[in-house]
């Protein structure tokens, strides 16, 4: 019976074949025999990773979002933008659908996920469970795959590329803060090895349920 709790069965996502997990040590992964899809891999030190980078990532989208992300100069003027301002110009423009897309997908998910991956991160390190950490965890699963950071930032690399033909333009402090954070969620989010999550959240309920 003690065996059979230990297990950590995992199906594979393509093939849906079973595995037991539960042998793996620091360091090593799994994946399927059959497909070849990656299953999970075990980091001890995963979860502090994870507060960190959730860390740096919120303190760069402060930057990235406080000062002047490019400035354009052509023909004597010069027009500087901050993030938010990109937003507020589509508002200004008409499209008020558009802005409110933009600035969800760029801004306001990707910092609710990463405020959400530092809450639940910290609760783990310091060996917490709360009943309220299942649906958190689930929503920030289900709200990752709407943050589209590295797409707007690789969106932004390429439109320089054509606006540098036209105007001289000159990345600001916010420009390199925003990339930092594109970064840091990329990694925040390559972090998050769902079988550990979950696995490590039912232990830590099994430890708070015994107490
Ligand atoms: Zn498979």
């Amino acid at each position: 019976m003690d065996a059979e709790a230990d297990s950590l069965l995992v199906a594979c996502p393509s093939c849906d074949l079973l595995y037991d997990v539960s042998g793996l040590h620091n360091g090593e992964k799994a994946s399927c025999a059959r497909c070849g899809e990656f299953l999970t891999r075990v980091r001890a030190d995963g979860f502090v990773k994870l507060q960190s980078y959730a860390i740096a990532g919120l303190v760069c989208l402060v930057i990235g979002c406080s000062f002047p992300f490019l400035s354009f100069e052509s023909s004597g003027l010069e027009s500087v933008m901050t993030l938010p301002q990109t937003t507020q110009q589509l508002y200004d423009q008409g499209r008020p659908d558009l802005a409110l897309l933009v600035a969800g997908f760029i801004i306001c998910i990707p910092g609710v996920v990463l405020a959400l991956l530092l809450l639940l991160s910290t609760c783990i390190v310091r060996g917490k469970f709360y009943e309220w950490m299942v649906p958190v965890t689930r929503l920030v699963f289900h709200m990752q795959g709407w943050a589209m950071v590295e797409v707007f930032f690789i969106g932004v690399l390429v439109s320089l590329v054509k606006i540098g033909h036209m105007a001289t333009v000159v990345m600001g402090i916010s420009f390199w803060g925003y990339g930092a954070f594109a970064l840091l969620f990329i990694s925040s989010v390559g972090c998050l090895d769902r079988v550990q999550y979950w696995s490590e959240l039912d232990r830590l309920a099994g430890v708070s349920r015994a107490r």
